[in-house]
């Protein structure tokens, strides 16, 4: 097929026709199993038919409207994730980038509106990713997503994924916001150590900063609980949602707290489509679907269940070292012999059936829909099984 897209991405050599559940077929007629749930976002599976129905009933109803105005839908979800988190507050948009941007933005305002222009430093991790922006690329912490589009705003210092004493050593009374992923996703499904990000939270509430968590990947559900913080007890003073808030429907959210957000007064940030009624009336049913206690029930014990099976095939291939992550967003880390060779895999993978992700060179990422039963888990593993057979048989 003819390509008419910028090639800023290299494309599998299927090309997905439709999809059902935890399957997809392609123009070639083939079934696949789908465990990368199109990169941690279709958390509930494709063609959810709640999901169809909220999208068609509000279709008829209104699309757009503009931010001249609020909407039903827009409350109701603003309200859903209020009541189901520390946050007050909601701002949305229609990424994860976006709503980064957002939190980086209100966090710089806050530290200026209230301790003077100076206080403006963010400080984020190394090997983080906070999106696509000018902004979110600076923050995160991968030079090779940045360096070519310098000069890169300022004020961003970076230091190493759960080293504390570089944190505090970073810290000063310029902070004005540190910015964490509780479970680092692109770079390959690394936790956050509990005792990290209780140093996080101490050093903000010390120099007056905000702590961002950044849970585009790691939210809605994916770690058996509605955000990952939770896990950890420490709550941030801005969270950022996207992903699966939508379930597949483009939508981004911020959420603060009623101390924090009269920074962003009127007219001092915006988005067109934010607040889309479309958006959030898919993202309102995904919501109740997803913070149900049978759901978040499920994901732990189908998570349980795949780190298993996941661990089990890689000391059998002795292709995995290690399995690590929460829930159904797991991580296999290569063994040495086989280390900077995870999109191999999932090329493999893809010729026998199954759809997984690569979180960096060396981790093959799993973030299947959390509804993922155990017939199409154990077909997914076995096709896994097959691809690493016949891949390592060409070693
Ligand atoms: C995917 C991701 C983003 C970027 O989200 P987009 O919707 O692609 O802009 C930001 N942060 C994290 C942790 C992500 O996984």
């Amino acid at each position: 097929m003819q390509n008419y897209l910028t090639p800023n991405f290299s494309f599998a050599p299927m090309i997905p026709e439709r999809a059902l559940g935890s399957r997809v077929w392609g123009a070639d007629g083939r079934e696949y199993i789908d465990l990368s749930g199109g990169i941690a976002v279709n958390a509930l599976g494709h063609s959810h038919p709640a999901l169809i129905e909220a999208l068609a009933k509000q279709a008829q109803k209104l699309w757009h409207i503009s931010n001249i105005y609020t909407t039903a839908p827009a409350q109701e979800l603003a309200k859903k994730l209020v009541d189901h988190s520390f946050g007050d507050k909601v701002f949305f948009c229609n990424s994860g980038a976006e709503a980064n941007e957002a939190a980086l933005k209100l966090a710089r305002k806050y530290g200026r509106d209230h301790f003077g222009g100076e206080k403006n430093e963010i400080i984020a991790c190394t090997n983080s990713f906070h999106g696509r922006t000018l902004f979110t690329v600076s923050v995160g912490g991968q030079p090779k997503y940045s360096q070519d589009y310098a000069p890169l705003p300022q004020g961003i210092t970076h230091v190493p994924f759960n080293d504390s004493a570089a944190l505090e050593a970073a810290v000063s009374s310029k902070t004005c916001a540190i910015i964490i992923e509780p479970i680092q996703g692109e770079s390959g499904i690394l936790p956050a150590a509990q005792e990290y990000l209780e140093t996080a939270r101490r050093l903000c509430d010390e120099h007056n900063a905000l702590l961002i968590f950044d849970e585009v990947q790691t939210g809605m559900g994916h770690t058996g609980k509605l955000f990952a913080y939770e896990h950890y007890g420490v709550v941030p003073d801005i969270l950022s949602s996207a992903k699966a808030l939508g379930c597949g429907f483009p939508i981004g959210a911020m959420i603060t707290t009623d101390k924090i957000a009269p920074t962003f007064g009127p007219g001092t940030h915006g988005s067109t489509f934010g607040g889309n009624p479309l958006a959030c009336a898919v993202g309102s049913r995904a919501f109740d679907i997803i913070n149900a206690p049978e759901t978040l029930a499920h994901v732990t014990r189908q998570g349980n269940k795949l780190r298993e099976a996941l661990a089990q095939i890689g000391s059998e291939t002795g292709v995995f070292k290690e399995v690590r992550g929460m829930g159904l967003l797991l991580g296999c880390v290569l063994s040495d012999a086989y280390q900077g060779r995870a999109g191999e895999i999932t090329a493999a993978a893809l010729k026998h059936g199954l759809m997984v992700l690569v979180a960096g060179s060396n981790v093959v990422r799993f973030a299947p829909s959390l509804l993922l039963d155990d017939e199409d888990m154990n077909e997914g593993l076995s096709r896994l099984q097959n691809a690493l057979t016949e891949w390592l048989a060409t070693q």
